[in-house]
């Protein structure tokens, strides 16, 4: 997923661009906050820079303390709910794109799968998956796993 990308909710209310300034892999995650936000098996997401969110439409926002302590907060549209990205107070500059908002987000392939342990257990991961049982718990485990190389 190089270059410029666009997305939006499902209302069609926002709209978005992604410039490609500092954009890291794609993971999934499988830990049961992301089933209990999502209402669904896990969340697909992509670390970006914030600055390069190009957003329209009316926003809103919602927020949660992670058990790490850190502050969520998750802006989505107004109007249909649909979650564009979220922001954590501990890792300031940084978005977390919610890929299934992308308009190709058919092309957006897992680089690695993070708390397979509580994997829902009908999910059948590739062969080949790079999975965690948990997650990286500092920045250098989070580059070590999702910087593009
Ligand atoms: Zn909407
Ligand atoms: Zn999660």
């Amino acid at each position: 997923m190089k270059g410029e990308l666009t997305g939006g909710c499902l209302c069609g209310q926002v709209r978005y661009r992604l410039t490609n300034e500092f954009r890291m892999l794609p993971y999934a995650c499988h830990c049961t906050d992301c089933q209990s936000r999502t209402g669904s098996a896990f969340s697909e997401h992509m670390l970006v820079g914030t600055g390069d969110v190009h957003l329209e439409g009316e926003t809103d926002c919602g927020w949660y303390v992670q058990p790490s302590r850190a502050k969520s907060q998750i802006v989505g549209c107004a109007q249909c709910k649909t979650r564009i990205y979220a922001i954590n107070d501990e890792r300031p500059g940084m978005a977390s794109l919610r890929c299934g908002t992308l308009d190709r987000s058919a092309e957006v392939e897992p680089h690695a799968h993070i708390w397979v342990r509580s994997k829902q257990p009908w999910i059948v991961l590739p062969p080949d998956a790079l999975v965690m049982a948990e997650q990286p718990r500092t920045n250098e485990e989070w580059m070590a796993l999702v910087w593009p190389k």
